[in-house]
């Protein structure tokens, strides 16, 4: 076992949970009647009303939101522009009228100096063309007969993207490594590869094949893709209707990051009419969408489910599959897929725009690393528990500070006691930043095991740790002191503990309880 009690190499900060967007608890499904909608944004501009912000991923309401150690703050400058800007967008409304005056293409379409008609196609456009060159510095051009992509919406499915990835890294690192190359697949990129561009701004080191089976949209995606001068950085590929939609062995490549999708959300014409029909209101944005890319057979539950259907065949070659799913209902489906074919590593969020706008997103993996609470469980209270995926952090109360005075000390050593006692494959604790992280071959804390451990006959040899492969050993947790948590009285610490690795949650549960006991002795006896 190897014990190492590192120092940090860098300053690190604590930012809490990585997404603070917050979310609108309106009806269950997305309303809106097409994938293409800015909803509520600019009502702002109209009425001045308190901005709701844009996105989602609310807390858990069962469990305590922990806020997880962040990693090294890397400010990578792009023109002014890091980690923190990103997230911080869309969190109040865009300023019409200021858009305006700088973007004259943009002003020409205000009516009063600050009111957009968003039930007008051209003015729609324009605002995504702008909003795309003030916040990302992006230059696209659209044809008028194909969707255009409302920008927070597809930065949102951006940043859960990032925090899936960030937190189930294979170096544990739980935050940003700006050095990690990262290859992503686009499915149906449409004539703005919005993805790929959003995700080529903010990360440096990702890439992108982008796929489409639409003539016209390739040639557009291409033509935006040059504009940005991102050619080396993402591949437009043309892909026909029966092709694989993630074209790994077509495209000779091993393994990638992740998949993403946007797919069409309706099963017909029909359905798209009838649903449109239906709404007591106009659509509150106007919608260029042409049918193939808003309806496909089947809808989008059938295209998601003919990307599980191929991820069960190429498993861990993509770390995360993920899709935008309209409707609650269909996640509620492709979750029972999922769990059908023993899938257990899965997370759910909402995207929200405006007050009406809601999509839902699921991602699945076949590697055993589990992602942050906020990535796994931004749906919050949205979804029904059935289909909510395990929980992979809990918060454990320290001492009231009338009770224990100092108690920092204490929990540190009750929580490394703990850990050094157990017949750990690997643990390491950071001291200054209060921060463990352990590797288990099973579960070493019951009590089954410790018999047997202790009727060995042990035989010690001085020779060096073994070889750590973390990476197959079937539970990983990272343990955190927090001195003040935000859902704490001050001065009051927190243990935040997380589950990193592993297929099975009821190891993660009596791990739980174990630390749980060790902090309740170790603080009643403190040091
Ligand atoms: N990603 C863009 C466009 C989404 S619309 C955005 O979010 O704005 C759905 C896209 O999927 C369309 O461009 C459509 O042409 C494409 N598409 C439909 N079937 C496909 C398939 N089998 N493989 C790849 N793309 C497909």
């Amino acid at each position: 076992m190897e014990r190492t009690r590192i120092t940090p190499s860098r300053k690190r900060r604590y930012s809490g949970e990585q997404n603070k967007r917050t979310l609108d608890r309106g009806g269950d499904d997305g309303d809106d009647d097409d994938n293409n909608s800015y909803a509520t944004l600019g009502e702002g501009n109209t009425a001045r009303r308190k901005s709701t912000p844009i996105g989602s991923n609310d807390e858990n309401t069962t469990v305590p939101r922990p806020c997880e150690p962040s990693q090294p703050t890397h400010r990578i400058e792009m023109g002014g522009r890091d980690e923190e800007y990103f997230r911080s967008l869309y969190s109040t409304e865009p300023d019409f009228y200021h858009l305006g005056l700088k973007y004259p293409e943009f002003g020409a379409m205000l009516r009063d100096g600050a009111h957009l008609d968003f039930t007008d196609p051209a003015a729609v456009m324009q605002l995504t063309k702008t909003l795309l060159r003030e916040d990302f510095g992006l230059h696209i051009q659209l044809p008028p007969d194909r969707l255009c992509p409302p920008v927070p919406n597809r930065h949102n499915y951006i940043l859960w993207l990032k925090d899936l990835l960030d937190s189930t890294s294979s170096s544990y690192s739980q935050g940003y490594e700006p050095e990690r190359r990262v290859t992503g697949l686009d499915i149906g990129t449409g004539a703005s590869s919005i993805y790929p561009l959003l995700g080529c701004v903010q990360r440096p080191t990702w890439h992108f094949i982008a796929t489409d089976v639409d003539a016209d949209s390739l040639a557009s995606a291409r033509a935006n893709v040059r504009r940005n001068r991102l050619e080396s950085r993402i591949r437009i590929v043309d892909r026909t209707a029966s092709d694989p939609l993630i074209p790994l062995d077509d495209l000779d490549i091993e393994t990638i990051d992740f998949a993403m999708v946007n797919p069409p959300f309706y099963a017909s014409d029909a359905e798209l009419l009838d649903l449109a029909a239906q709404k007591a209101q106009p659509p509150h944005s106007a919608c260029t969408g042409a049918p193939i890319e808003m309806v496909c057979e089947g809808g989008e539950v059938r295209f998601v489910d003919r990307m599980i259907s191929e991820s069960l065949v190429l498993r861990d070659r993509v770390q995360w599959y993920t899709a935008m799913l309209g409707k609650q209902s269909s996640i509620d489906v492709l979750v029972d897929t999922l769990k059908k074919h023993g899938v257990n590593n899965f997370a759910i969020t909402t995207f929200i725009q405006g007050s009406r706008t809601r999509r839902w997103a699921l991602g699945w993996s076949f590697l055993t690393r589990r992602p942050s609470l906020g990535a796994s469980r931004g749906c919050g209270s949205l979804a029904t528990k059935r289909m909510l995926p395990p929980i992979t952090a809990i918060t454990i109360s320290g001492p009231a500070t009338e009770i224990h005075t100092n108690p920092i000390p204490s929990l540190q050593k009750a929580l490394c006691d703990a850990a050094e006692t157990l017949d750990l494959r690997s643990w390491v604790w950071d001291e200054q930043r209060l921060y463990g992280v352990g590797f288990a071959d099973g579960n070493v804390w019951s009590r089954a095991y410790r018999r047997r451990k202790a009727e060995e006959v042990v035989v010690k040899h001085e020779m060096a740790a073994p070889p750590r492969d973390v990476a197959a050993c079937a539970f990983g947790f990272s343990v955190s002191i927090q001195p003040d948590h935000p859902d704490q009285p001050r001065g009051s610490p927190t243990v935040i503990l997380r589950w990193l690795q592993g297929d099975d949650e009821s190891l993660f549960e009596s791990f739980s309880g174990v630390i749980r006991r060790c902090l309740r002795a170790g603080v009643t006896h403190p040091v």
